[in-house]
């Protein structure tokens, strides 16, 4: 897309950014947690209360009806959003999390047995390593990692022909490391896993409202990303299963909604991937992030790619040029965050004194605890970038990390 974006306007479309933290004008750099959302995606949860809330797919007056359209009218967008080739591969969970621990429960109770291998990579997030590692003690299956090259954070795939053995059945990996910000070259390795018989999951909670996203040239069996990062509210997710997996596949959680018919002795299922969502679920969820793509598409998520990179190495650029600080991710094509250690300085200290100049930014393992481990420091400082950030605000995030280095006297 060709397209000059208005990023200035489009800043104006978020409420919560024209506001001063400690008399300071706030910068948010804490995108890869969580997004802030626009007045459309805030509107649409306000309208859908005022005016169409009631419960979906049970009731036959209007205000159910409408409930029901918008609720499934959802699924569609999302299925377009990341280009599956129908509604009734999306699932809806609360995030990422829940997509991973719903395919470990249904997909792995039933395919893995003691000996089998999950491979996963060193650099997942705690959501894609514990559901497998508690998966492996109810199953006797293994986990295996697929390295990293060292501060660079890339997958060292000179080690992958070894690691691709009969036993693995399951390849499951992050698309945009949300600590290092290394984009993995999924499509590549789904195709190689798939020539195996392995299934494929990717982890797309940093790409999906970062780059554009389609799932049938990635290759991958299932796909799991969070609303909340993408503009939309929290608490709703969407899993996408390729269809002939999904069919297959038993009951994650049982109840209402699920089933077709009910005994006392016998239930029969509903199809995917309405089997897979027993109670009432969040209605106004869908709802919301359903605006939420339509926005994000409306700028182009090429355009956001290229944004959000821009930021990232600019960023990147200025934050090498200093003295006694470590970076993280690699030197070139990372995805919009950057990650540091200041020499002597806690990331926990960076983050403190960084927010009383207006900053927002996250310390912490990032919930990657076995990768800070393997790279021997406890914890990074993160700034996490989204097409509403200016450059301006990385000049001055570098004039704030300047400023605590003089404060350690670095
Ligand atoms: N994977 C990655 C790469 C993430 O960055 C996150 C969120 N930080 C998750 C998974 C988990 O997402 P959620 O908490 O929305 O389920």
């Amino acid at each position: 897309m060709n397209r000059t974006v208005d990023w200035a306007k489009l800043r104006a479309d978020f409420p919560i950014l024209d506001q001063k933290v400690h008399g300071k004008p706030l910068i948010y750099f804490d995108n890869a947690a969580t997004s802030q959302k626009p007045r459309a995606v805030i509107q649409a949860l306000v309208n859908y209360y005022e005016r169409d809330n009631a419960n979906v797919h049970r009731g036959i007056h209007e205000l159910s009806m409408r409930a029901t359209t918008a609720f499934e009218a959802a699924r569609a967008r999302t299925a377009k959003f990341i280009n599956a080739r129908s509604a009734d591969e999306i699932i809806w969970t609360h995030g990422t999390t829940e997509g991973i621990n719903l395919v470990a429960s249904t997909w792995g109770a039933k395919h893995l047995q003691p000996g089998d291998v999950i491979l996963l990579t060193e650099a997942e997030h705690h959501s894609n390593i514990v559901p497998w590692q508690l998966l492996a003690q109810r199953t006797g299956a293994k986990v295996a990692y697929i390295p990293v090259t060292g501060d660079e954070g890339t997958l060292d795939l000179s080690k992958l022909d070894s690691l691709l053995t009969s036993q693995v059945k399951l390849l499951s990996l992050v698309h945009i490391s949300n600590s290092m910000g290394v984009v993995n070259p999924v499509a590549e390795l789904c195709a190689r896993a798939r020539k195996l018989g392995i299934v494929t999951l990717v982890d797309g909670a940093q790409s999906a409202g970062h780059m554009p996203v389609d799932v049938q040239a990635i290759g991958c069996d299932f796909f799991a990303f969070s609303g909340h990062k993408i503009c939309g509210p929290t608490g709703i997710g969407a899993l996408y299963g390729r269809q002939e997996i999904m069919e297959k596949l038993p009951p994650y959680q049982g109840g209402g909604e699920m089933i077709l018919t009910v005994g006392y002795d016998k239930t029969e299922f509903k199809s995917a991937p309405h089997r897979f969502e027993a109670g009432t679920p969040d209605i106004s969820g869908p709802i919301g992030l359903h605006t939420a793509m339509d926005y994000l598409d409306a700028i182009g998520r090429d355009n956001i790619w290229k944004h959000d990179q821009e930021l990232a190495n600019y960023a990147y650029d200025q934050l090498a040029a200093l003295q006694n600080i470590r970076l993280f991710g690699p030197k070139t094509g990372r995805a919009g965050l950057v990650s540091f250690l200041l020499k002597d300085v806690h990331a926990h200290d960076v983050v403190t004194l960084a927010d009383q100049g207006g900053v927002a930014l996250r310390g912490g393992h990032h919930c990657t605890q076995p990768l800070m481990h393997k790279l021997g420091v406890e914890s990074t400082a993160r700034a996490s970038f989204y097409f509403y950030n200016t450059k301006a605000e990385v000049d001055r995030f570098v004039e704030v990390v300047k400023e605590i280095q003089k404060f350690f006297g670095g």
